[in-house]
């Protein structure tokens, strides 16, 4: 079979289990289901208390917080955790993104409208461009930077001292930082993906907030099946709530999250229909594996980064992919799942971590 024909099946656009933010994620305005305060965060317990302690020192000495880096999957809780910090620290956050500042002027433009002590907020800070780290250094270093305007003989260079304030940058790949950049970060977090208790306390809060009732067990089963991630568990749990109106009175039950789910074709382990598939083509295509990122990423018709960010945290902490120098292998856990024979290729199931800074 041709891998574009492969790929025609693909369904990415609407993927409830998708870690991106989309449109119907903050309809309720201005996502009231975001935690404001350290109390609220539920989870994240060892950077958790790394930052009060971090926040209650600067607090006590009177000083800005170190710039603080946060990286790992996308939709555990960076901006959240950004806006909490600005919060327990009484100050102001300015956001913004790696893709977004174009020039080092914008740079210069968003540093210079800081008040002392704010929060900037870069996400996506590995996608900033050399030219602008190079402002971005000294800014960080000694709260000051260099313009230069003019051409030629008319250039003129003035040294501009900026507010003192803490720089919060997060990441889904830490390896992709520059090594100059990544010193200059005093406190560096690494979020976990969520366990199902810690998920199903954030599915039962987001329901007191939306105002829906859901049991513990339909709690639980939402929780069990959101990949370790906040975002799908708040977005499962708004879709249960449409089938819980018309299935029992609205209020989620085990029953009723069980059955919504399955409706959804989302597993058991919230595999989607997209997850097995690619598990699929590396069963079917590739023998069970080493198969490279970049061949799998064609034949799935699907972006190597959005492999390695999206899909493959989830399936390597649970087991189900392995990676190899040679390339992704399957593991029999994987294989058992969908109901496969282990072709060739399958290696025992190892729980592996994705290693965010590559080294
Ligand atoms: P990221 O920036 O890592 O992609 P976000 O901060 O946007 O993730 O989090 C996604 C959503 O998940 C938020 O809108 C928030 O409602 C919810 N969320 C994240 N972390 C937590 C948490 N620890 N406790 C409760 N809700 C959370």
């Amino acid at each position: 079979m041709s891998s574009m024909q492969f790929s025609d099946e693909f369904d990415f656009e609407n993927r409830i289990t998708d870690v991106n933010e989309i449109p119907s994620d903050t309809a309720e305005g201005d996502n009231p289901l975001r935690p404001q305060n350290l109390d609220e965060y539920i989870g994240q317990e060892k950077a958790k208390e790394n930052l009060r302690v971090y926040i209650e020192a600067a607090k006590l000495r009177r000083e800005t917080l170190d710039h603080v880096l946060l990286y790992g999957p996308p939709g555990l809780g960076k901006t959240t955790l950004a806006g909490i910090i600005a919060n327990e620290l009484g100050v102001k956050i300015r956001i913004t993104s790696g893709p977004a500042i174009e020039k080092p002027g914008d740079l210069a433009a968003l540093l210079t409208n800081l008040n002392e002590g704010d929060v900037l907020f870069i996400d996506e800070i590995h996608r900033l461009s050399r030219s602008v780290e190079e402002v971005l250094y000294p800014s960080m270093e000694d709260f000051a930077i260099d313009i230069i305007t003019g051409k030629g003989q008319m250039a003129a260079s003035y040294h501009l001292p900026l507010p003192r304030f803490t720089l919060v940058g997060a990441t889904t790949r830490a390896g992709q930082l520059t090594a100059p950049l990544r010193d200059r970060f005093g406190v560096l977090l690494r979020l976990e993906l969520y366990t199902p208790e810690e998920l199903a306390k954030i599915v039962s809060r987001s329901a007191g907030i939306l105002g829906i009732e859901i049991d513990w067990e339909g709690a639980i089963e939402i929780a069990s099946r959101s990949r370790g991630t906040p975002r799908i568990a708040n977005r499962m749990l708004k879709r249960v709530r449409d089938f819980a109106q018309v299935m029992s009175d609205g209020v989620i039950t085990l029953e009723t999250a069980r059955t919504a789910l399955d409706r959804l074709e989302i597993d058991e382990l919230g595999l989607d229909r997209n997850d097995r598939r690619m598990l699929e083509a590396i069963i079917r295509f590739y023998n069970g594996g080493p198969v490279g990122l970049e061949t799998l990423a064609a034949a799935i018709g699907e972006e190597a980064v959005t492999i390695e960010d999206v899909y493959e945290p989830y399936l390597l902490q649970i087991g189900f992919l392995s990676r190899t120098p040679r390339g992704r292998c399957i593991t029999a856990e994987a294989c058992r799942h969908l109901g496969y024979n282990m072709p060739k290729g399958t290696v025992a199931g190892a729980v592996t971590q994705p290693n965010l800074f590559g080294d």
